[in-house]
């Protein structure tokens, strides 16, 4: 590619591998905080995956599309942070959750609920804000200003 928007098509070649591309962290966190939550699909097996990955972790195909994702997905696996990083320690106990949203893409995030109010393939909906002025103390350099991610119980 030699204009300037990203490729949202595999194979990539290392020069579309930029970082405003949404198969990078940078780029796909761009697009999250303008509001666009963007996976990879396999056009050879279907598999979705979020964060974009330039392959198929599935069939280790390259032929991947960057295609919007649904926000609305069911719980797989939920566990309680009791002992928190240093940074989170004042919000523990909180609850993390496995979420495989209806594309079949699985993700990791916490969860705005008890741990007892949460079940397996419980209904949950991601929602994306701004992080608070805890979170942006707690964030690497390069993570400055990414929006984050939470589930909601449906
Ligand atoms: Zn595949």
């Amino acid at each position: 590619m030699s204009d300037d928007t990203p490729s949202l098509r595999g194979p990539l070649a290392p020069e579309d591998v930029t970082s405003d591309s949404p198969f990078t962290l940078p780029g796909f966190f761009d697009a999250l905080a303008e509001g666009t939550l963007y996976g990879a699909v396999c056009e050879d097996c279907g598999n979705a995956m979020v964060p974009p990955r330039p392959a198929c972790y599935g069939c280790g195909s390259r032929s991947v599309v960057a295609e919007e994702q649904p926000r609305e997905g069911r719980v797989v696996s939920y566990t309680e942070v009791r002992t928190a990083p240093p940074a989170f320690a004042e919000r523990a106990p909180y609850t993390v959750a496995v979420v495989e949203l209806a594309s079949g893409a699985r993700l990791t995030g916490r969860v705005d609920a008890d741990y007892e109010s949460v079940s397996i393939d419980a209904p949950v909906e991601l929602v994306v804000r701004e992080p608070s002025a805890e979170e942006q103390k707690a964030a690497l350099s390069y993570e400055e200003g990414w929006p984050v991610h939470e589930f909601e119980l449906r």
